[in-house]
């Protein structure tokens, strides 16, 4: 029987303990009983981090970016082997089905080859020179050591992006990596080490979160800052990586619109979307949110909505069948209780749902509520928890106009028979990623970002790998 590990900092190659022996708890989500521990990186621990990273970087940056990415393949092929293991870790400390954290962690890999390709491919240009004999040219330079915050939902999925985007590129990397999901990064962390990653190049910390922003932002050996997690806390530290003139990657929440045509297929638009909202119990910041649904298939889609929602299968995700497991984390139970109660209080249909599972683990019901005001804080503020708002709409301009009305443009879908409605949607709906008639998003090889409040950047496709770069310009006269 494997047992869920004590996690350590990483530093320099080695595996450590906080340098003053502070230690936090990790709890099982499913019980919430303490599980394990996770070192507390004091000043001491962030300053070996950061001299660490700053020679890891001289070593990184002159390794040939064909080794680099035969490194970083090595590491996927290690995170595949030991996929099995490591899922059944995030599952103790995250609480998603065994099923979920298989895939992200499998996903994990292909996310490393498709860096790794990206790697030989960081092409300059040669511009044609106005004069005779000169020569113009840009080179693209890793940025320099990065700093990087991941969040508890997705432990693999979150640091993996930014971390072979950033190896790709020729950086060095801090991860502060998740402390209520510490034990699976830091084995993504453990394939990068075992294939070979020189020490210093990847470091791993745990502690308070904003002890370890405030301090790695500022500091000169840090060049550049990505940010997965809320608005509010993604707001603040740009604002610091802009005071210190760090370039920044910003992943923040979103909240979803789902506009459903009356035309559309909605057996298979209740079908992807039922189950693509209850997945990883809807802690996932692309979760579809608000479905706007016309008016003459308004009811047709609530009721196969709710049908589905009362057949997914909640409890322990290491057990057998189970489709949802508990949230994240406790402070999801009361948000989520809140955020109902206030749709409900303002006019709202609670149609399924709604309450906490049982006095054990943070178990959440399946929830669906209909026709809500626009004035409900749920229609304004994201989730994060397995509750879909159906409400009905007049028209696609009416869809549309609700789609824009918040400050989030992270994802969008769109179901619809018409292919004019189709590019409507594309060209009006405010987000980082639409995609219409199928689930399309969050592939290694497409981007992944937002606009508006939902920050900027991208960490998916070919543009990704540029926030790790500088491009230079060269000229010369022979
Ligand atoms: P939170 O806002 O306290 O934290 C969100 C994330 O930011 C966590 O990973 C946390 O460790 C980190 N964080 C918080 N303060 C920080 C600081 N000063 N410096 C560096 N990192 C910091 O909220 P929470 O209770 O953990 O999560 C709730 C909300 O966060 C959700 O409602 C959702 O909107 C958002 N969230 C988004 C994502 C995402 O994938 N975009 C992931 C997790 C959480």
């Amino acid at each position: 029987m494997q047992s869920y590990p004590d996690t350590l900092l990483h530093i320099d190659g080695a595996w450590r303990p906080a340098a003053d022996g502070r230690s936090l708890p990790v709890f099982d989500p499913a019980t919430g009983a303490e599980i394990g521990r996770i070192p507390h990186a004091g000043r001491a621990d962030m300053d070996a981090a950061l001299a660490a990273a700053e020679r890891g970087f001289a070593v990184w940056r002159k390794t040939s970016a064909h080794d680099r990415a035969g490194l970083m393949r090595k590491a996927a092929a290690l995170l595949r082997e030991r996929a099995e293991d490591i899922a059944w870790i995030m599952t103790r400390e995250q609480g998603k089905p065994l099923a979920q954290s298989r895939m992200e962690a499998m996903a994990g890999a292909d996310v490393i080859d498709w860096f790794a390709g990206e790697a030989p491919r960081a092409y300059g240009q040669v511009i044609p020179a106005r004069a005779p004999g000169v020569t113009q040219m840009t080179v693209k330079v890793p940025v320099g050591p990065v700093a990087a915050f991941t969040p508890w939902n997705f432990p693999i999925n979150q640091v993996v992006r930014k971390l072979s985007a950033a190896l790709a590129a020729g950086c060095s990397i801090i991860v502060k990596a998740p402390e209520e999901t510490p034990a699976s990064p830091a084995e993504l962390i453990r394939c990068f080490a075992d294939a070979g990653v020189p020490a210093g190049v990847i470091g791993l910390l745990y502690g308070v979160p904003a002890e370890i922003s405030e301090y790695l932002i500022p500091h000169p050996v840090i060049r550049k800052v990505t940010f997965t997690g809320s608005t509010p806390v993604g707001k603040h530290l740009a604002a610091l990586a802009g005071q210190h003139m760090k370039r920044a990657t910003m992943e923040l929440g979103g909240h979803a619109p789902v506009i459903v045509t009356a035309d559309a297929d909605i057996g298979k638009a209740v079908a992807t979307m039922a189950a693509h909202k209850f997945r990883n119990a809807g802690q996932v910041c692309v979760s579809p949110t608000r479905f706007l649904v016309e008016a003459p298939v308004a009811d047709g889609f609530i009721d196969g909505f709710v049908r589905a929602a009362e057949a997914v299968k909640v409890g322990s995700g290491l057990d057998s069948g189970v489709d949802m497991g508990p949230l994240a984390n406790d402070r999801r139970i009361p948000a989520l209780e809140a955020l109902v109660a206030d749709a409900v209080e303002q006019g709202g249909r609670l149609m399924t749902g709604g309450r906490r599972i049982g006095n054990e683990g943070w178990f959440y019901e399946p929830t669906v509520l209909a026709d809500v005001p626009a004035s409900a804080r749920i229609m304004n503020e994201e989730p994060f928890g397995p509750v879909a708002v159906i409400n009905r709409v007049d028209s696609l301009d009416a869809a549309i106009a609700e789609a824009n009305r918040l400050p989030f443009g992270l994802a969008a879908y769109a179901w619809t028979g018409s292919a004019r409605a189709a590019q409507r949607i594309a060209a009006e709906v405010e987000a980082g990623m639409t995609t219409i008639n199928h689930l399309g998003l969050a592939l290694p090889e497409v981007p992944f970002g937002g606009i508006k409040d939902s920050g900027y950047g991208t960490e998916g496709g070919s543009e990704a790998i540029e926030a790790y770069f500088d491009t230079r310009f060269v000229t010369r006269l022979d």
